[in-house]
């Protein structure tokens, strides 16, 4: 037994290296409605070892059929795939279809079942992350079409498409993003038409915050530019430039302002050390609250 927790321990940190989609991946799930914006209020899910309630992760409809099995995991039931492999180890692999297990043909059911029992931290927290990575690239995901809807600003925007001859027009009426576009447009032009959209407002929002954290800091950046990074929610270069990523136009109004200021507050100090968190306390108190929010999203897009 010593023997296969070893064998299971060196398969586990392996399987521990996924790497996760990034923000505008094909949708894994099935277009749902409606979509959940801004996030619910509730507190944030608690980091670490898993310590909430999993009501995904219960057995799925279907019966296990050939190959799929249920693991009883403290309280939760989990349903995996269970693969046999030429491998000499065992391996537990999550991601958004769930968890597979493939065990060598040697391996007994009762050593698998002890061996998914000594890994059940790390399966039940991978399979609350990749949930939870499933319903924010939900309500991030945008379909393309009349009726579908855009994040602006923490408000859900639904988009009502119509035709006009010469180019494409966009404006906000309400909680209404009406798109006009010239007859026979596509899916392409309607999310070209409105991103750019979305980016003009970013501009002229970021525009309007910058000013105030600058006036409480003291001094403000060299230059400001808009950013589209993949990778990156806002960033400040040691020539005390700062970027800023247009697809915070989406979020709530506390989140775009806690991007700035921390931004902003690399001007005084380059690093993440206890002065720096000072800094950003000073020019936004309470800060700590909109950080949390943005943490929900690390898999995608960072903040340096
Ligand atoms: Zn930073």
């Amino acid at each position: 037994m010593k023997r296969l927790r070893e064998l299971v321990r060196a398969a586990g940190d392996a399987a521990l290296q996924l790497t996760l989609p990034l923000f505008e991946a094909p949708p894994a799930l099935p277009p749902r409605a409606p979509v959940a914006w801004p996030p619910r209020p509730e507190a944030p899910p608690p980091r670490g070892p898993v310590a909430r309630t999993l009501p995904p992760v219960e057995p799925r409809t279907t019966p296990p059929g050939r190959g799929r099995r249920v693991a009883k995991l403290g309280p939760h039931a989990v349903e995996y795939e269970l693969r046999r492999s030429r491998r000499r180890t065992i391996g537990f692999f999550v991601d958004d279809t769930g968890l597979r297990v493939t065990a060598p043909r040697w391996v007994t059911v009762s050593e698998i079942d002890a061996a998914i029992a000594d890994k059940q931290g790390w399966i039940l927290r991978k399979l609350v992350e990749w949930r939870d990575h499933a319903e924010r690239r939900e309500r991030l995901t945008v379909r393309w079409e009349d009726g579908g809807r855009v994040a602006f600003v923490g408000h859900e925007l639904t988009m009502r498409l119509s035709a006009r001859a010469d180019a494409p027009a966009v404006s906000l009426d309400g909680d209404t993003l009406r798109v006009a576009l010239p007859p026979g447009a596509g899916t392409e032009q309607l999310r070209d038409t409105v991103q750019a959209w979305l980016q003009r407002e970013a501009r002229a929002l970021f525009e309007r915050r910058l000013p105030i954290y600058v006036e409480r800091l003291g001094r403000g950046p060299t230059r400001w530019r808009l950013s589209s990074a993949r990778t990156r929610w806002g960033s400040c270069a040691p020539d005390g430039s700062i970027r800023l990523n247009w697809r915070l136009v989406h979020f709530p109004l506390e989140i775009v302002d806690y991007v700035i200021a921390h931004e902003l507050a690399h001007l005084e100090e380059m690093n993440h050390g206890p002065r720096f968190w000072a800094t950003v306390q000073s020019i936004l108190p309470g800060f700590e609250a909109a950080r949390r929010q943005l943490k929900d999203f690390p898999d995608d897009l960072t903040l340096s």
